[in-house]
């Protein structure tokens, strides 16, 4: 009996010194967190934490937005959230199938939600799968442990609202952009549009999926004129509509460059090495990305000449 004892002691400690230390949230608007990702790729010093996540309560339940670039990651969302507000996480919503915003998704199984993302990325996480996870593993080793893909369970084609308890979510699937899989939370409370890695902040953007997909898509998110927006990565206090612009200027001067090239019969390879020098010093790890960047583009405008 003094054994049985003693194990639980140990086993309480054990779970103790394992509770995960709260995500650091900001309140972006009334019931609405964002965490801040950092400015970079993931690495052992920031540990994968480089998306904006968050989440928002309702009267009833809680909608995680993103999860975050690890296991632990989530388990510290989820941490937060149970430092704001008793209320059950119902919806766990992945805006895009990227690894920094859905590796913590396993952190809420447990609760048992929906599982919710467009009906495009169930497809696009499985058979990215195993690649996300080597590189994970090594990029941050030992800190990538438990973490998993927990696909979607509610697939959203179009819009569908949620109602979290006299607090409706619209969410939204796009065009083809950053990656074929965008999904968008609009919330008609605060009038707060989740955009996720549709706006890029500082931080230069990825295109995973297409440059006119997305050119088409800022010009939507220009019209739907929302109050607030949270982007999926830099600060998330700029002007939107300052951000938005400054993102909409790098992609069609992309696209525009990328066409002459292509008109003056120029190859990938010096598409890569001429086009967009001079955005350099606007944008955060416009090295890692840009000429992936150019070579994205170049691979789809040349097929519309
Ligand atoms: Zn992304």
């Amino acid at each position: 009996m003094r054994r049985l004892i003693v194990v639980a002691g140990l086993l309480l400690c054990f779970c103790a010194a394992h509770a995960a230390a709260p995500l650091a949230v900001t309140q972006f608007a009334p019931g609405i967190y964002v965490h801040r990702g950092h400015d970079d790729v993931a690495t052992r010093e920031n540990k994968g934490d480089i998306a904006n996540v968050g989440f928002i309560i309702g009267r009833k339940c809680v909608a995680v937005i993103d999860t975050g670039g690890t296991l632990e990651e989530g388990r510290e969302l989820r941490a937060a959230i149970r430092a704001v507000t008793p209320l059950p996480v119902c919806y766990v919503i992945n805006t895009h199938m990227h690894p920094d915003h859905i590796f913590g998704n396993a952190a809420f199984t447990g609760d048992r939600p929906q599982f919710v993302g467009s009906a495009a990325l169930g497809e696009a996480e499985a058979s990215r799968a195993d690649n996300y996870l080597r590189v994970l593993r090594r990029e941050l080793g030992a800190l990538a442990d438990g973490s998993e893909i927990v696909p979607p369970t509610l697939a959203v084609d179009g819009t569908k609202k949620l109602d979290l308890g006299r607090r409706k979510l619209i969410l939204r699937t796009w065009k083809t952009a950053h990656t074929n899989n965008d999904l968008t939370v609009y919330d008609e409370e605060t009038g707060t549009l989740w955009l996720a890695d549709l706006l890029f902040v500082k931080c230069i953007p990825v295109i995973d999926g297409s440059i006119t997909g997305w050119l088409d898509d800022i010009a939507t998110i220009r019209q739907m004129n929302p109050r607030r927006v949270v982007p999926g990565h830099g600060p998330i206090d700029t002007p939107w509509r300052t951000a938005l612009n400054a993102e909409e200027a790098y992609l069609s001067h992309l696209a525009q460059d990328v066409r002459a090239s292509i008109r003056r019969g120029e190859t990938i390879q010096q598409a890569v090495d001429t086009i967009g020098g001079n955005e350099r010093g606007k944008w955060l790890l416009f090295d890692l990305y840009h000429r992936r960047n150019v070579t994205a583009a170049y691979a789809e405008l040349e097929w519309e000449q």
